[in-house]
């Protein structure tokens, strides 16, 4: 198996599959964000004290790519301090504008199966959209 059906076979997994999905009872902090390129809707809540990421769990409708790097985001975030989670969003986002490469970030988990979306310039924001509706829940801790 080539490295891109192993990264395809990731992302369809997670897309049939979701990790940390469902809705949360009083979260600290709840974020809704919709696409309306591609009609993506994320909505990531998650319990925190503010230093760590408790739990974490979205909901949503779109396409495989939207819903798969939500899954993803949630399970890599979950249990992860704050710190942690925002260092690995922002080297998500230098891996979607080809900044940096998913080979030096085995951290990102299987969301660096999500590095070729960047060959795809219109799907990007579908790739970034969990990691974005995450953002503005810790902006809102
Ligand atoms: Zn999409």
């Amino acid at each position: 198996m080539s490295v891109d059906e192993l990264y395809q076979e990731l992302i369809l997994d997670h897309h049939r599959h979701p990790r940390c999905n469902g809705s949360l009872d009083k979260p600290d902090a709840q974020s809704n964000i919709f696409n309306p390129l591609c009609g993506d809707e994320i909505i990531v809540a998650l319990r925190s004290d503010s230093k760590v990421i408790e739990e974490i769990r979205f909901t949503g409708h779109g396409c495989s790519i939207s819903q798969a790097s939500a899954s993803m985001m949630s399970e890599l975030c979950k249990g992860k301090t704050v710190e942690e989670v925002k260092k690995l969003g922002d080297t998500f986002t230098s891996m979607m504008t080809g900044e940096r490469k998913a080979s030096d970030h085995p951290e990102l988990g299987d969301a660096i199966s999500l590095e070729g979306v960047q060959q795809f310039p219109a799907r990007i924001r579908c790739a970034m959209l969990a990691w974005e509706a995450l953002q503005q829940c810790l902006a809102k801790l």
